[in-house]
């Protein structure tokens, strides 16, 4: 994407720290579940960890590899378990049985975004 690859900057006052703090933690729960994701590989319902901002957190929330796939698409996407989700700076858009998902606004999505690790490299795999 054509975004710029600036440094953040830090000191901005509209709630910029906290938000990137959010987004920070919620991307380290991301790298675990990509890993939990990958040992899965099965189609069925798999454990994944609550991917709230709260880095004491330790609740799991269950949903299918499939189902996990479909939210990481989005890089700003975060599935947690229900009511886990901060209104400062993420949007529920999704809400099912046992789960729900967020998407990270303004400066919380940039973080987000930028510390996705499937964002890191450039590469598009060829789709057969
Ligand atoms: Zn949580």
């Amino acid at each position: 994407m054509g975004s710029s690859k600036e440094v953040l900057v830090t000191g901005e006052t509209d709630g910029g720290i906290q938000a990137v703090k959010a987004a920070r933690n919620q991307s380290l729960w991301r790298e675990i579940n990509e890993r939990i994701r990958t040992v899965a590989e099965t189609s069925g319902n798999v454990e994944f960890l609550c991917e709230c901002a709260d880095l004491e957190c330790t609740k799991t929330i269950h949903l299918s590899t499939a189902d996990y796939e479909r939210i990481r698409n989005s890089p700003t996407r975060f599935p947690i378990a229900l009511g886990h989700d901060l209104p400062e700076f993420e949007t529920v858009v999704e809400a099912s049985d046992g789960y729900a998902v967020v998407e990270k606004n303004g400066r919380a999505g940039e973080v987000a975004a930028r510390m996705d690790p499937r964002s890191r490299s450039d590469e598009v795999p060829p789709n057969a």
